[in-house]
């Protein structure tokens, strides 16, 4: 016992850089020699919310952390508790350093394991705030001035050369080698990667930002695209903050600045918002609509097959899902269209699809991801009823159909009149195009839609709009009013 090491943890989750970096200044002000921690902890590794997309970029982020530091993170395999005792079991643990984590019930209930064993061992536990998202936070009264001061405080200025940094080897032979092979087609990670995505939108291509955030092909590049690197932690919102604020005076750059700092604000919002009421990753946020009727006929799964694999027969819906399933990214506008195709078109309950979502989205953010959801699928009863006419968005944010001739390569030689629509195609058309609607015959086939948006969109605007209504629907609007807005 009286061997041991005393050194001290810096436990690292959503938050793999090494800047701006509270954890890891109280490391440096302690002294102790500190051993860096990432644990790819199973019960995440098995969660369907994630995918192996994932793990690849927290891979990449680790790689780029380890280039910064005169060490190596410790890198285990196995639960946070277990690696955590074989730790103390080495070294005499002193404290561990970590952000706060607003993540789904299973990382919440590991903390509290974590929390008790930490006080069983005599160990100190520090968790840092995670940008403005407060814990406890009961009402919004005081919520945007704690923003401002937290995003307007000066960055914290880590000195690593303080840090006496030792390493740990676990075993770590389950994890797969080919997460450390780059997927050209996604976004890699890595505080270096994001510093120059920021860098690169301020160069040129963020200057439409506001005109083109809702078309799908043109937001890909004037989108900041900072996304992933803010969810896992790569760059602090912080310091995204302060250096959008840095171009606020450029010529021609004003309406793209206050439209990109406005989104800064909601992301931790949104967080908030799950960070105050968690439960909202099971239920409906507004308990009025616990009876809300969803499909339960047996042609329910194959459509939400269909939905998830892009086959619905809507092509700018199918565009959406192909280009997530193989980029991870799609806009805010895309996202919103899919989650209303699902809930409103195909009355499917949206706990059915969100994990499918956040397994694509590379920026999976269990806060903005079930806030952005509950939203988008009109359970809210606070929010403003959106059904997306898939067409509609096709003929306005894709006119020229690039973006759906990308993804629905079937459809490509189809010409603007029939791309939107291409169950419209006649028998000769179909010849004429070698395409077939529905059926496996000629050439190359496009599923048939599997819903009627005229009609359902009627059928699910006649549904809400009574929800709306109801005494229990208003009363929990009224609470949800006054815990999470100002
Ligand atoms: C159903 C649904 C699910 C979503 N799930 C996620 C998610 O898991 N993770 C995630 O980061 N975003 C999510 N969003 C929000 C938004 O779509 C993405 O943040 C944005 O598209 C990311 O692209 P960008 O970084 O280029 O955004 P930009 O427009 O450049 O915005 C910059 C940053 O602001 C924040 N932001 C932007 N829009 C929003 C918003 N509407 N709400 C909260 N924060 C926002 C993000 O951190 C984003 O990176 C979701 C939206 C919907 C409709």
């Amino acid at each position: 016992m009286g061997d041991r090491q005393k050194i001290n943890l810096v436990w690292l989750k959503r938050d793999l850089r090494v800047s701006d970096h509270e954890p890891l200044k109280r490391a440096e002000e302690a002294g102790l020699p500190t051993l860096l921690l990432y644990v790819f902890e199973p019960m995440l590794l098995q969660d369907s919310h994630y995918s192996e997309r994932h793990w690849r970029f927290v891979t990449e982020s680790l790689a780029d952390v380890n280039s910064k530091i005169s060490g190596k993170v410790s890198v285990a395999n196995c639960d946070l508790i277990e690696a955590l005792a074989e730790l103390n079991e080495h070294y005499l643990v002193d404290s561990i350093f970590s952000y706060q984590e607003t993540g789904l019930a299973n990382t919440f209930a590991r903390d509290k394991t974590v929390s008790g064993w930490a006080k069983e061992q005599g160990i100190n536990w520090l968790e840092s705030q995670m940008a403005a998202v407060m814990r406890p936070c009961n009402n919004r009264d005081s919520w945007d001035k704690h923003w401002q001061q937290v995003m307007n405080a000066e960055l914290i200025n880590n000195q690593l050369d303080k840090l006496k940094l030792i390493q740990h080897k676990f075993d770590t032979s389950q994890l797969p080698a080919y997460w450390k092979v780059a997927n050209p087609m996604m976004q890699a990670g890595g505080a270096s990667k994001a510093k120059n995505v920021l860098a690169d939108f301020f160069e040129a291509r963020g200057k439409d930002y506001h005109w083109l955030i809702s078309k799908p092909l043109q937001s890909q590049v004037s989108c900041s695209r900072m996304s992933p690197y803010l969810a896992w932690g790569n760059m602090s919102l912080r310091e995204m903050y302060q250096a959008v604020l840095q171009h606020r005076k450029r010529d021609g750059w004003r309406r793209a600045i206050t439209a990109l700092s406005s989104r800064l604000h909601w992301h931790c919002h949104f967080i908030q918002k799950f960070e105050s009421e968690c439960r909202m990753q099971f239920d409906h946020i507004n308990a009025g609509y616990q009876a809300i009727p969803y499909r339960d006929d047996d042609r329910v799964d194959s459509d939400l097959a269909a939905w998830q694999q892009g086959q619905t027969g809507y092509p700018l819906v199918d565009a959406c899902m192909r280009c997530l399933i193989e980029t991870g990214y799609i806009n805010f506008r895309m996202r919103a269209m899919l989650v209303s195709f699902l809930s409103h078109h195909l009355q499917i309950d949206w706990r059915r699809g969100v994990e499918h979502l956040g397994s694509l989205f590379l920026d999976f953010e269990p806060g903005i991801h079930y806030a952005q959801f509950q939203m988008q699928a009109g359970v809210t009863g606070i929010n403003t009823i959106r059904i997306y006419n898939p067409t509609k968005q096709a003929k306005e944010h894709d006119p020229q159909g690039e973006f759906i001739r990308r993804w629905c390569v079937e459809l490509a030689d189809l010409p603007n009149q029939l791309l939107f629509e291409p169950w419209t195609l006649t028998a000769m058309e179909e010849l004429m195009y070698e395409l077939s609607i529905g059926k496996e015959s000629i050439g190359t086939d496009y599923p048939a839609p599997i819903v009627d948006t005229s009609i359902s969109y009627r059928q699910a605007s006649d549904l809400l709009w009574a929800w709306r209504k109801r005494a229990d629907v208003k009363r929990e609007a009224k609470r949800i009013l006054n815990r999470h807005v100002r």
